[in-house]
C-alpha cells in the first residue's frame, strides 16, 4: 500500500500531517512518500508537477494531497501557476470519477444557512465525470463568424465515458443505501438522452439499486429544497461542478468536506474540498478533518479497506460530539482547539 503524500502550499502541510499521522496510527502497512507539489514544487523546480513527483504518483496507488495555490503565484505565467500542476496530475493519472460526499454532522446543523430540519443528518455522495464534456470537448474558441465574435464549446460524451462513471456510480450506492439519481438535461440536449439511455443499461447489471432520473435543473432546486431525499447521484463534468458545490455548501462548513479522485482500477487522489487557506496558513489553525475524512475516503475506495474507513470517520464524529471545534466551526460552549490538537483528539477517539 503506497501513498504518495503531497502537502503543497498555504495550510497544506498543517493539515496532511495530521492525516498522516492518523493514517499511521491504524498499524497497517503503508510506505508513504512526500513530494512536491503546486507553489512548493515552482519554487524548488519551476515545474509545479515535477518529474520526480510525477514518477511517485505513478507507482503509488493512492496520492494524498492537501491544497496547492497562493496569491505570490497569481502572477506567474499560466503554464507554472499551482493549478496546472493539479490539472497535470489528474490528467496524467487518468482519474475520471470525482466523488464528494456532502454530510452534515448533527452537531454542526447550525453551520449550514438552511434551517436545521433540512440539513440535519444530510448524508449524500455526488459523483461527477471529471474527463470529459464540454470542458474538453472539440471543436472549440471563439472566432469571427458574419462580421461578429462567436464563442462555441461542443458537449460530447461516447457511451464507454458514461458506461464507466455509471458503474462506479452504482458500486458506490452498493456501498450505501443502494439508489442512484442521475441527473441529465435529456429534454434539451442529445448528449444527455444519450447519457440517460446509457445509465439505464448499466443499471440493469445492478438490479439490487434503485434508480431515478432528474433534470438538471429541477435537482438545482431539489438540492435546497429537501436534500435529504437523495443518496448517490451522478452527472457529467459541467452538471457535476456546479452541483457538487451546491451540495457541498449545504453543511456550512468548508473545513469537513474530503473528496477522491478515481481512475479505473480505483486508484485515486484524495483531498480536502478546500483551497490552501493562505490567510490562515501558518498559524496552526486550521480545521484537518476534511483531509483525515480524505484519508477515510482512500481506506474505503482504493484499500478497499471498509472497517478502517469507518473507523476513522466514527472517530471523526466522536470528536465532533466531545465538542471540540477549530476555528471555522467553532460556536460558543465548544472546545476551539487548534489543527494539532484536533489531530490529538482524532487520534485519542480512535
Ligand atoms: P480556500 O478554500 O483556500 O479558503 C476559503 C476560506 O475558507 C478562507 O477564509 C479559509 O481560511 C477558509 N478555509 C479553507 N479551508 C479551511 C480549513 N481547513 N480550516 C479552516 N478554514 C478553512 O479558498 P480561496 O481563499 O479562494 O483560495 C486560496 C488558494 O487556494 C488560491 O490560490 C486557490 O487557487 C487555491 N485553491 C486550491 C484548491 C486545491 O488545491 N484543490 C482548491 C480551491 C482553491
Amino acid at each position: 500500500m503506497k501513498i504518495c503524500v503531497l502537502p503543497g502550499d498555504g495550510i497544506g502541510p498543517e493539515i496532511t500531517a495530521e492525516a498522516v499521522r492518523v493514517l499511521q496510527a491504524l498499524d497497517l502497512k503503508f510506505e508513504m512518500e512526500e513530494a512536491l507539489l503546486g507553489g512548493c514544487a515552482v519554487d524548488a523546480t519551476g515545474n509545479p508537477y515535477p518529474e520526480a513527483t510525477q514518477k511517485l504518483a505513478r507507482v503509488a496507488d493512492a496520492v494524498l494531497l492537501g491544497a496547492v495555490g497562493g496569491p505570490q503565484y497569481d502572477t506567474l505565467p499560466r503554464e507554472q501557476r499551482p493549478e496546472r500542476g493539479l490539472l497535470g496530475i489528474r490528467k496524467d493519472l487518468g482519474l475520471f470519477a470525482n466523488l464528494r460526499p456532502a454530510i452534515l454532522y448533527a452537531e454542526l446543523a447550525n453551520a449550514s444557512t438552511l434551517k436545521p430540519e433540512v440539513v440535519s443528518g444530510l448524508d449524500i455522495l455526488i459523483i461527477r465525470e471529471l474527463t470529459g464534456d464540454i470542458y474538453f470537448g472539440q471543436p472549440r474558441g471563439i472566432e469571427t463568424r458574419e462580421g461578429e465574435r462567436v464563442g462555441f464549446n461542443t458537449m460530447i460524451y461516447s457511451e464507454s465515458e458514461i458506461r464507466r462513471i455509471g458503474r462506479v456510480a452504482f458500486e458506490s450506492a452498493r456501498k450505501r443505501s443502494k439508489k442512484v439519481c442521475s441527473v441529465d438535461k435529456m429534454n434539451v440536449l442529445e448528449c444527455t438522452q444519450l447519457w440517460r439511455d446509457v445509465i439505464i443499461e448499466v443499471a440493469k447489471d445492478y438490479p439490487d439499486v434503485e434508480l431515478s432520473h432528474m433534470l438538471v435543473d429541477n435537482a438545482a432546486m431539489q438540492l435546497v429544497r429537501n436534500p435529504k431525499q437523495f443518496d448517490v447521484m451522478v452527472t457529467g463534468n459541467m452538471f457535476g461542478d456546479i452541483l457538487s458545490d451546491e451540495a457541498s455548501m449545504l453543511t456550512g462548513s468548508i473545513g469537513m468536506l474530503p473528496s477522491a479522485s478515481l481512475d479505473e482500477k480505483n486508484k485515486g487522489l484524495y483531498e480536502p474540498c478546500h483551497g490552501s487557506a493562505p490567510d490562515i496558513a501558518g498559524k496552526g489553525v486550521a480545521n484537518p478533518l476534511a483531509t483525515i475524512l480524505s484519508a477515510a475516503m482512500m481506506l474505503r475506495y482504493t484499500f478497499a479497506n471498509e472497517a478502517a474507513a469507518t473507523r476513522i470517520e466514527n472517530a471523526v464524529k466522536k470528536v465532533l460530539a466531545q465538542g471540540f471545534r477549530t476555528g471555522d466551526i467553532y460556536e460558543a460552549g465548544t472546545k476551539k482547539v487548534g489543527t494539532k490538537e484536533m489531530g490529538d483528539a482524532v487520534l485519542a477517539a480512535l
